[in-house]
């Protein structure tokens, strides 16, 4: 048997290493910092909930170097959300809190890329964010740094600037749902599998970028990814 065309493995580099980390599935938590949700018209803890982007929606961006994010089409809205991902080396179902962490296999900085204008019409009209949210290059992401060369992540400032000027500054303590809790409630919905992405949600600030933007976000121990919109 062989296959009819080259099947394609989406991956990240590692940090500092020559290896990739080849990419699964993307999960994407909402709403996962309070003042992020009362920014976007929510109050109170709700559960965790997730949507998901395609495994090749993923813009890998080398240490030092700076990615680049074609403006997407059917949008004029583009909007920026900083997050912790969350990289899955080891799958399971039904994960408890506290077994999550050897789960994990590292963490990067990422951009969870939206067309706010797409998502505010499918909030009203009750549809689904696909085309809000997991659209190609809509997932840029920082090289991933293993576990075993960092810590547990619980706190660290998260950041981001756009042309220098800063647009989003939080700290990972402020997660509604630690990544421990999101681990846990994700497992009971899919088993996970090595190469899972986890976008653990924004802080908030979001806004809009166009054209000729340079996005620079940056989390405590993970370095900076860089993208400009051309
Ligand atoms: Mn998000």
């Amino acid at each position: 048997m062989s296959y009819v065309f080259n099947p394609t493995t989406p991956a990240v580099p590692v940090f500092q290493s020559s290896q990739l980390f080849p990419v699964h599935r993307i999960y994407c938590v909402g709403r996962n910092y309070v003042a992020h949700a009362q920014e976007m018209g929510w109050t109170g803890r709700e559960a965790p909930f997730f949507f998901m982007k395609p495994a090749d929606a993923i813009l890998p961006v080398a240490d030092g170097q700076i990615g680049e994010m074609p403006y997407p089409g059917m949008t004029g809205n583009l909007h920026h959300e900083i997050e912790l991902v969350v990289a899955i080396g080891k799958g399971g179902a039904n994960i408890s809190i506290e077994s999550a962490p050897e789960h994990v296999w590292g963490y990067a900085v990422g951009l969870d890329m939206t067309r706010r204008d797409l998502q505010a019409e499918s909030k009203d009209q009750g549809r689904p964010w696909c085309t809000a949210k997991g659209f190609d290059y809509s997932a840029p992401i920082s090289s991933i740094h293993p576990l075993s060369q960092t810590s547990w992540m619980t706190q660290g400032n998260i950041h981001l600037d756009v042309n220098g000027v800063q647009r989003q500054d939080s700290d990972i303590n402020k997660l509604t749902w630690n990544v421990a809790e999101i681990i846990a409630t994700l497992s009971t919905f899919y088993t996970l599998q090595p190469g899972d992405l986890i976008f653990t949600g924004t802080p908030e600030g979001v806004g809009a970028v166009t054209h000729g933007d340079l996005m620079a976000g940056r989390i405590a121990g993970l370095g900076e990814l860089k993208v400009k919109v051309v």
